[in-house]
């Protein structure tokens, strides 16, 4: 018995060290901080339940340690602790009764409530007010000089107090912060590694952790990091009685302060702010893995001491992991309306952010091929908050050289279809529109909440259509009948008769509705009523797209001589490439620069110039392409002139409506009597005429569609982005980033409230 449990300290101690070695000494950890957590916490039970168990090298023994041979020592002022932790409420209610019990009777305690940053740990000295020194916490006792690396930091003061008013600075101010990365910095920070071709980082922790610790402080400069502070380390010549005035302190004296920190005058007062933190967490700037909850008496704090490397007067409330490690069992693929295949991890159960996962996002087969994401991996986990959870990356030091590379399907599973990857896309399809699980995706778009809001079609009976053959396709749900649907299972007549109404209802849904459940690629209600503005037929929009694609096809047949000409180039630089880009893309690339524009052969001339020159026939060519761009522009203007239509936009309409299968279940659906044509506006009032608007976020008692009904039906106008032209943007509950975009751009921004004023008067 006890030499088991020998042996299970013996294997903790040995898996723990190696766990540290990889985090402090590679900056390349294997496990995550939680689990890392988890294995410590273990060996700490056993030891304390047998304490003959404890060995001078265990890691219970000693704080971990960053120090690298690179840097000079630094002998801290005082040991640089650590904090105990808390997983919940009732560990923190335990810890205040241990304290209390060394305290005197009745002594009533109040707290500080701090964020607990995911960065590392710097203490900086200052000297009658100038950076002196910065070091790393190293094992707590000593750590690494990084004071040049340190002063690349813009938001660590070179000099305090910042200010020059009042306050002078003390003579000696050692202070503890964290350095990290902001989100935003840490993602701007990898779309440069792209950028460069280069890979994302994955952990933002290990990233400033590597930044600090360059040997050349200009690659630190070059990177964003920043910092907070929020201790105290040592002093002379100021007396701080409270953590409270410690914080107030360091802000008045020019230190980075998280706004967050807070005042708290009883332990149930700290408790109820957990739960608002933890719904805060992702929408911070920066990382946080729990929260610091501090004895704000820093005499009552010294009195408690310190247990092991903890001290008493603080500990940590450690959130639910959001990251985790487990195993990659295999990847499903799944294929949605467009035919887009999607691949999906099966995962080794695992419990994260709060709920056990068996599932998670790898985004598309490009992302599995750069993170090098293999079969039979250790993967990397995230859930956080409402987001689906995904695979941030594979634990190289984890291989075993069994794994296996993950490819695209060759076949679709549902169809047997070979699957294609279409010139310059990073998804694959299914190309075939009749395939059973497209079929499936688009009805199950189609009849939802929200789109053509079929009552009693979930997806159990659209499959189940499906598979009896009863529908092909959106427009045959048009022509189901009672027989058909009572010969199904469980379908008693009651049910089909309800079934048969709601579908009946739905032929006459208006325009925009209609619009917007076809399921096309950015097409929403706000689209969709831009393009009914405009068209007040279905008919009108597939007769467009047909002229459209018609010039379209007759400038690339134009544009083919040049195409070909490019293939014998070996060597393409950025400049040709534009140019191929540019007429292989008509309508998105060069249609919309020339609308309106009379005269645009030579400004088209130097827009593909580098082609052009590759063919002796410059000339003829570019009267040719000139003339059939020309018709393409007289084509495409009414849909390129719709003010919230982007390009892109546009070719997705035109590509959809031109489509002969859509084509097809379009004109079943006008046949079997569904709405085609949109009813004039009603206009209420003009109050809102010439104005334009834009909607984000819940809003309190109306659906954004009501609202933009309302704007509507007093003359005003409903885009879907914000530019300079937007007049307000009504904002709700949780709004998006065009709240943001509004701010930049001083937009006016109003309430559901101000914009039923503004109907009013
Ligand atoms: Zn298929």
């Amino acid at each position: 018995m006890t030499d088991d449990l020998a042996q299970q300290a013996e294997r903790l101690r040995r898996e723990i060290n190696y766990h540290n070695y990889r985090y402090n000494v590679l900056s390349d950890p294997v496990i995550t901080d939680a689990e890392y957590d988890r294995l410590y916490r273990q060996l700490q039970a056993l030891e304390e339940a047998h304490p003959e168990l404890i060995t001078p090298d265990s890691p219970t023994q000693r704080a971990g340690s960053d120090l690298s041979e690179d840097f000079p020592k630094v002998q801290h002022a005082a040991p640089i602790l650590s904090l105990s932790n808390a997983f919940s409420e009732d560990d923190l209610r335990a810890w205040e009764e241990r304290n209390l019990k060394l305290l005197p009777p009745n002594t009533e305690l109040d707290y500080t409530l701090e964020p607990k940053f995911d960065g590392l740990t710097i203490v900086v000295t200052y000297e009658n007010g100038v950076l002196v020194q910065a070091a790393t916490r190293g094992n707590g006792i000593i750590g690494d000089d990084v004071t040049p690396n340190v002063r690349t930091i813009r938001s660590i003061p070179l000099r305090i107090p910042v200010e020059a008013d009042g306050k002078s600075a003390p003579e000696r101010l050692v202070v503890r912060g964290e350095i990290l990365f902001f989100k935003q910095d840490f993602e701007a920070l990898n779309q440069q590694q792209e950028a460069a071709g280069l890979p994302r980082y994955v952990n933002a922790r290990n990233t400033a952790s590597g930044t600090l610790k360059q040997k050349d402080s200009r690659i630190t400069a070059s990177r964003p990091l920043s910092a907070f502070f929020y201790d105290v380390v040592d002093s002379r010549g100021i007396v701080l009685e409270t953590q409270w005035d410690i914080l107030q302190y360091l802000r008045d004296m020019g230190f980075p302060v998280a706004d967050d920190v807070g005042y708290y005058p009883t332990l149930t007062h700290i408790i109820q702010q957990i739960p608002v933190w933890e719904s805060r967490r992702n929408s911070l700037e920066y990382e946080i893995d729990g929260l610091v909850i501090k004895v704000n008496d820093v005499a009552i704090s010294d009195e408690l001491g310190v247990v092991g490397k903890d001290p008493r007067g603080a500990i940590a409330y450690k959130f639910p992991a959001e990251e985790v490690t487990t195993k990659l069992l295999g990847v499903t693929v799944n294929i949605g309306r467009t035919g887009k295949v999607t691949p999906t991890a099966q995962l080794e159960p695992v419990f994260v952010g709060g709920v056990t996962v068996v599932n998670a996002s790898l985004h598309n087969y490009e992302q599995i091929e750069r993170l090098d994401i293999r079969l039979g991996d250790t993967v990397i986990v995230k859930r956080s908050g409402d987001v689906i959870p995904y695979v941030v990356g594979p634990v190289t030091g984890s291989r075993t050289g069994d794994e296996q590379p993950i490819l695209p399907p060759e076949t679709c599973p549902f169809s047997g279809d070979v699957i294609v990857q279409p010139e310059g896309a990073v998804d694959y399809f299914c190309p075939n529109p009749h395939c059973p699980e497209r079929v499936f995706r688009a009805v199950e778009f189609f009849v939802s909440r929200g789109a053509m809001d079929i009552e009693g079609m979930g997806p159990q009976t659209v499959k189940t259509l499906i598979d009896e053959g009863l529908i092909q396709d959106e427009g045959d749900i048009f022509y189901l009948t009672a027989e058909q649907l009572l010969e199904l299972e469980g379908f008693a007549e009651k049910k089909v008769e309800n079934l048969l109404a709601s579908i009946e209802a739905a032929k006459q849904r208006s325009l925009p509705q209609i619009l917007a459940s076809l399921g096309i690629d950015g097409v929403g209600s706000t689209v969709a009523a831009l393009l009914t503005d405009t068209f007040d037929d279905m008919q009108q929009l597939i007769t467009l797209s047909n002229t459209i694609k018609q010039a379209e096809a007759e400038f690339n047949a134009a544009a083919s001589v040049l195409v070909d000409a490019a293939k014998s180039v070996a060597d393409h630089d950025a400049e040709l490439d534009r140019a191929l880009l540019r007429v292989r893309n008509p309508l998105t690339e060069l249609a919309p620069r020339y609308v309106g524009v009379e005269d645009f052969q030579a400004r088209m001339n130097r827009a593909l110039s580098p082609l052009l020159e590759l063919s002796p026939l410059r000339d003829s060519i570019s009267i040719q392409l000139a003339q059939a761009l020309k018709k393409l522009i007289d084509a495409a203007t009414p849909l390129l002139t719709i003010e919230g239509l982007g390009p892109i936009l546009v070719q997705n309409i035109v590509d959809w409506f031109a489509d002969e299968y859509h084509q097809t279940v379009l004109e079943k659906m006008r046949k079997a009597g569904v709405n085609m044509k949109a009813e004039k506006q009603k206009v209420a009032g003009d109050s809102l005429d010439g104005m334009t608007f834009v909607l984000t976020g819940t809003l309190p008692t109306m659906t954004r569609d009501e609202a933009a009904e309302l704007i509507k039906a007093h003359g005003g106008k409903v885009t879907s982005s914000v530019s300079k032209k937007t007049s307000y943007v009504l904002v709700g509950e949780s709004p998006g980033s065009k709240f943001t975009k509004a701010q930049q751009l001083g937009i006016p921004i109003i309430s559901e409230d101000d914009l039923k004023e503004m109907v009013q008067s």
